[in-house]
């Protein structure tokens, strides 16, 4: 199902704990003279401690940038997290939560994802939701109900918070194997997203895929009709690879 008013296209690098320094330089340096967001909104989500030296190096370009993860908490005794609030002071545009990674290996459960998307906006950060089934779940049929079930928390957030959110459809199966969802398999997930979020009245929210994008494969994925740009995990660390991604 589409709209009738377009919805802007959004390409969205996700570092994952990758970098230094000196290759974060000369990354950021390539995307910033490149100008990709001549194409479309264009951004990268970069681990914490180098959140500094990216607003330093990005400050002032097209390029924006967020991070990968955001504490529930605004402050307080909870060692090892990271507030909005913070991420707020670095310049950040957006906070991914409910990443894949995040779950399976940190155990988040579908609301504390909700609470941390909350927490995101309630400091001015547009958070990018990420939401996906297992092989297994495919497998058995279960493709759709995993995704309402992930979602259910973030929809009773209600429709001012989701017309204010980014939401990232990710099959687990598909990050970082080099397996793609077909665009065929990805529009059927991210057609019932649409539904959904339509019920409620919503109807511009940016919905990316996100599972092994590459430059080769990026244009067919972009051409259906319910998926709005990309969530680029290891692609997003290659210049030349990433942009032709945003070019597509
Ligand atoms: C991701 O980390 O969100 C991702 C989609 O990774 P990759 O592009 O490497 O599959």
């Amino acid at each position: 199902m589409t709209t009738t008013e377009p919805r802007a296209r959004l390409v969205l690098g996700n570092w994952k704990m990758h970098g230094t320094l000196a290759e974060n330089a000369a990354l950021l340096d390539a995307l910033r003279t490149a100008d990709a967001a001549a194409h479309c909104q264009f951004g990268v989500c970069v681990p914490f401690p180098y959140l500094a030296q990216t607003q330093q190096l990005l400050e002032g370009s097209t390029v924006a940038w967020g991070a990968q993860d955001v504490s529930k908490h605004e402050k307080g005794a909870y060692t090892g997290e990271v507030s909005a609030p913070m991420l707020k002071e670095f310049g950040c545009r957006w906070a991914l939560v409910g990443h894949s990674e995040r779950r399976t290996l940190h155990g988040e459960t579908d609301q504390l994802v909700a609470d941390k998307a909350a927490a995101a906006l309630a400091s001015g950060l547009t958070p990018v939701v990420c939401v996906g089934e297992s092989l297994d779940e495919r497998e058995g049929g279960n493709t759709l109900g995993v995704i309402q079930r992930q979602l259910a928390p973030v929809l009773a957030l209600g429709a001012d918070a989701l017309g204010r959110m980014v939401l990232a459809y990710e099959p687990v199966w598909a990050i970082g194997t080099g397996r793609t969802a077909t665009p065929e398999q990805a529009q059927e997930v991210h057609g019932a997203i649409r539904v959904a979020l339509q019920g409620l009245g919503v109807d511009h929210v940016q919905v990316l895929y996100g599972g092994s994008v590459k430059a080769a494969n990026a244009a067919t994925l972009f051409a259906m009709p319910d998926i709005d740009g990309a969530l680029v995990g290891g692609a997003s660390l290659v210049a030349e690879e990433f942009l032709r991604i945003a070019a597509a």
